[in-house]
């Protein structure tokens, strides 16, 4: 056994509390046994695996540090399963999204109708925030909602959503006071059997991830549909984000140890011009700064989970460094293991040739990166 382990909980020890020992082995039982095999290929064959996953997700108690907001656990669980299978990792997340907002602001009828199925892997959830002219900029949002009567009527339409298409339920983001500058977004929860809201075609990804768009025509939802108070979904939708960031860090942190590992395997049984390829200099270096990066991107990303789990307020800078870091460092650390690994690295369905897939969303979804270092400068230059 090497003196050094990327992926130990030793390293980020100091951010953790005793019972997330069991919250990080509960999470590797599951991907040993339930993920031992790969994830499906196709879209279709995505979409066909995704509530089953979903449920056992659930029955393995991986939602319970989601209900706990113990956000330490999530991004354990979240490292854990993203080192496994990308697939299962964004399901655990975009359930973690829809979640949260109802864990934090939802009214105790609306907890018991859907919270509850969420949180037991047996109502699929989505949250509907980005349109094709709203992305970075998510205070654009068109799609409307405007009072009829004893209902909420939705109009627009969104795209780039996880789980469009099978989810169950839908959190749907939508401008409720369009003549207001703030307050003007509220909150929805939209069943997806809703009248006038259609499934309106997949968004292939480069990894297995069922995306797509929905559009909403003169959807009607009762009033307690609204999720918190009217004109604060904007403000609940982004300290959700806030909030699970960190948690994106840690899936990156998952996939760059897979891949680290699998460059260690390689590169130690390999030999070219006579020696094992972890012999050579150039190859120790490139080991030795992808060791020394995913430790610096696990460090900045349960700093952020402990700040957010003991502090109070928002959490955005540490989130921010968390998120950014660690999705960029990821990206380099799959790459490095790709190049370690050589031809057989980029062939269809080895290992790192997957990670390789799967890492590049992490850079855009839930903020990119650019965006979450437009809040770093914000707060270091306190404009
Ligand atoms: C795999 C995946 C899953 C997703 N799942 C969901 C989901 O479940 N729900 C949901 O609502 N959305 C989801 N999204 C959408 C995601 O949140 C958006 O893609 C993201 O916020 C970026 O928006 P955009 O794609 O419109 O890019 P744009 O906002 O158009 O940005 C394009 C580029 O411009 C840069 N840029 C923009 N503004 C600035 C600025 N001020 N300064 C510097 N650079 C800037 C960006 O960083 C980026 O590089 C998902 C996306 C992906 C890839």
């Amino acid at each position: 056994m090497p003196r050094y382990q990327p992926a130990s909980l030793d390293t980020i020890a100091a951010f953790l509390d005793a019972e997330h020992t069991a919250v990080s082995e509960r999470a590797t039982a599951f991907a040993r046994t339930a993920l031992s095999r790969p994830d499906p290929e196709d879209d279709e064959a995505a979409r066909a695996r995704a509530a089953g996953l979903l449920r056992e997700l659930a029955e393995a108690q991986l939602f319970s540090c989601v209900s706990a907001g113990d956000l330490r656990g999530v991004c354990l669980t979240r490292e854990t399963l993203a080192a496994a299978s990308s697939m299962a990792d964004t399901l655990y997340a975009v359930q973690a999204l829809t979640a949260l907002p109802l864990v934090t602001a939802g009214s105790a009828a609306q907890k018991a109708q859907w919270l509850q199925p969420l949180l037991a892997g047996t109502c699929v959830g989505a949250f509907a925030m980005t349109e094709p002219g709203a992305g970075s900029d998510v205070a654009a949002i068109a799609t409307t909602a405007r009072k009829d009567g004893s209902s909420w009527v939705l109009d627009g339409e969104k795209h780039l959503i996880s789980n469009a298409g099978i989810a169950d339920l839908y959190l749907v983001f939508a401008v409720t006071s369009p003549d207001q500058t703030h307050r003007r977004i509220s909150a929805f929860l939209v069943p997806t059997d809703t009248p006038g809201l259609v499934f309106a075609g997949a968004q292939v990804a480069a990894a297995p991830h069922p995306l797509g768009r929905i559009r909403l025509t003169g959807c009607r939802v009762p009033l307690d549909a609204l999720v918190d108070d009217e004109g604060v979904g904007l403000a609940l939708g982004l300290a959700t984000l806030d909030r699970l960031r960190p948690s994106v860090g840690a899936a990156a942190c998952g996939m760059a140890g897979r891949a680290l590992a699998a460059a260690l395997k390689h590169t130690t049984t390999r030999s070219q011009f006579g020696s094992t390829l972890s012999d050579m200099p150039l190859v120790r270096d490139t080991l030795a700064r992808m060791a020394t990066e995913l430790d610096a991107a696990r460090l900045l990303v349960y700093r952020a989970a402990h700040r957010a789990d003991t502090g109070s307020g928002r959490n955005t800078l540490a989130a921010a460094m968390a998120k950014s870091f660690a999705t960029e460092a990821a990206q380099r650390i799959v790459d490095d293991a790709l190049q370690l690994c050589g031809g057989v690295g980029l062939l269809a369905g080895h290992p790192v040739e997957r990670l390789y897939r799967a890492v590049r969303g992490l850079r855009i979804y839930e903020g990119t990166t650019e965006i979450q270092r437009v809040a770093i400068a914000r707060a270091l230059l306190d404009d």
